[in-house]
């Protein structure tokens, strides 16, 4: 029997293991047997690769938001007993590493002082409920979903009926015209619809489900169906209740994921299924629901507020990882120069000041330079993604944010770009850094250069989101990483070089076509290839 399966014949009460990591602060963590790590999780703490005294720490933040305070607190850990940085992840959370086993209840505890919870940080449970970083600000938004995003994470956080899922479980929220948050690759999204009836418009969701990345990626399919705001609740629980009620599901953790259920269900079935649990049938989404086109999905820069005289100010954090210093300073001008409460964290790893007064913009930009943090950023620095890779990672193959700072300050220096390129790099077929919806995507490997084992990339292209939808291909194998940025300068020089008016990378590369593209990435010596 499994880990998991040990679980769920127990039925046990996963955020018991707290208990089990007070004792360890005086036990060391010798007495935290398999299930007590394994169930660790669910608080948020995986242990670390290397040091085996040593936990990461992820928090949850629904839709992105943090505080001042909370910055703060976040920061004066990291100082004092993390080395100094944390990082921003995917799920809009942050990771805390060096979390030595006699501090972790004590960090616990002062995230809980100020509102942050760990609960299904990690583990087979809902993971923290992305949402629209600038939803209630946005001027193109069609309604503020962050309140709808904080209600489902309320609902299930610490939620026992919804502890024990058959496989972590992802919802995204938003209604931005960009859709920010990649509803594509959610187990369930709700994505912002209007619907008239009548003279009457009336606002709600288009349902998505099934998207999902790791080592089988499909993309989310519309359910074709309208839930109104006043139902919302009610169908998320309803479809997390067939998720958890679906045993053959649990058989198998390869095929434990939502995605599959759908998959193998079809749509058809499940919204049967979905409906009949709901005790009525669902409406259908207008027809002229449109997907957004693919572009910059990131809120970088200065951007007016739908409110008179406030700004947003996107901040770029270089592959997710920001300093104690930096932090600071972003709550400090957030008080001195904003509201003083919001600031949101985005699923691209970067971070957000909201309702800066207009008279503050220029101060407050001369503030974050002052620790390094600027809003001009070539387009590869505000869009690269990357994952925790070997430095804390148990699974990972290769180093990731040391190898993707420098492929991102090379190529900034080499390939002058202005059009959207989102880079994603991952230690490992896992695809925490979601590399298969990235233009240009790095998955983590190995190969031998000289005899020595290294660590390499397969470099992947094509990947879109919004209406043409589609994950990249491998165009190339085991790159070696020490030769990865190269490789990329010669395909985007091409691309530069090659690309008519207008014309954007994916569609770049399939109007040229593979060979050609492989031919860039493999030439020894650069030289413009003509298409
Ligand atoms: Fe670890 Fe792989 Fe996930 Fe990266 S993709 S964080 S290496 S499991």
């Amino acid at each position: 029997m499994n880990n998991a399966e040990t679980i769920k014949a127990r039925n046990a009460n996963p955020f018991e293991v707290l208990q089990a990591v007070k004792r360890a602060a005086s036990q060391g963590m010798e007495s935290l047997n398999e299930d007590d790590l394994f169930l660790c999780k669910w608080l948020g703490l995986y242990t670390h690769r290397h040091e085996k005294d040593y936990f990461m720490l992820r928090t949850k933040q629904p839709n992105g938001f943090v505080s001042p305070e909370q910055l703060d607190v976040i920061a004066d850990i990291a100082e004092k007993q993390n080395r100094g940085f944390a990082d921003i992840t995917t799920r809009q959370d942050f990771q805390l590493h060096w979390v030595h086993y006699k501090d972790a209840v004590g960090i616990l505890e002062r995230l809980s002082a100020v509102g942050i919870s760990t609960l299904g940080a990690c583990g087979d449970i809902l993971r923290n409920v992305v949402g629209c970083p600038v939803a209630g600000v946005d001027r193109e938004e069609l309604f503020d979903t962050s309140i709808t995003a904080q209600k489902i994470s309320d609902f299930f956080l610490g939620n026992l009926e919804f502890a024990n899922l058959p496989r972590k479980y992802k919802i995204s929220v938003s209604a931005c015209q960009t859709q920010c948050i990649h509803p594509e690759i959610q187990c369930v999204a709700l994505v912002g619809a209007r619907r008239r009836i009548g003279d009457t418009e009336e606002l709600g969701f288009d349902l998505r489900v099934g998207g999902g990345l790791s080592t089988q990626p499909f993309l989310s399919q519309r359910l074709q169906v309208f839930v109104r705001l006043e139902e919302t609740m009610e169908v998320i629980r309803h479809i997390t209740e067939i998720w958890r009620d679906s045993p053959e599901y649990r058989q198998k953790r390869h095929h434990a994921r939502f995605k599959y259920l759908i998959h193998d269900w079809g749509l058809e079935r499940f919204r049967k299924v979905l409906e009949e649990r709901l005790g009525k049938a669902l409406d259908s989404t207008p027809e002229d629901f449109k997907e957004p086109p693919d572009t910059f999905r990131d809120h970088v820069g200065v951007h007016a507020q739908k409110q008179p005289g406030l700004y947003y100010i996107g901040i770029p954090v270089l592959v997710g990882r920001i300093t104690s210093a930096q932090m600071k300073r972003m709550a400090d001008l957030s008080r001195r120069y904003a509201d003083g409460k919001t600031l949101r964290l985005t699923n691209r790893q970067n971070l957000l000041l909201l309702n800066v007064l207009e008279a503050n913009v220029e101060k407050t930009l001369a503030g974050l330079s002052q620790v390094g943090l600027s809003i001009n950023a070539h387009p590869i620095r505000r869009s690269v993604v990357t994952c925790t890779g070997t430095e804390f990672c148990k699974l990972a193959i290769t180093e990731t944010k040391a190898r993707s700072r420098q492929i991102v300050e090379y190529l900034e220096k080499q390939v002058p770009l202005e059009e959207p390129l989102r880079l994603h790099i991952t230690g490992c077929p896992n695809a925490c850094a979601q590399y298969q919806i990235a233009h240009i995507g790095l998955m983590g490997s190995k190969t031998k250069v000289d005899g020595q084992i290294v660590d390499a990339y397969d470099i992947l292209v094509g990947g879109q989101l919004g209406s043409a939808a589609a994950f990249n291909h491998p165009l190339v194998r085991k790159v070696p990483a020490s030769e990865c940025a190269k490789r990329l300068k010669q395909l985007l020089l091409g691309f530069k070089r090659q690309r008519k008016e207008g014309e954007s990378f994916p569609a770049w590369c399939t109007r040229v076509g593979d060979a050609k593209l492989v031919a860039l990435l493999t030439q020894e010596e650069e030289h413009p290839l003509t298409a």
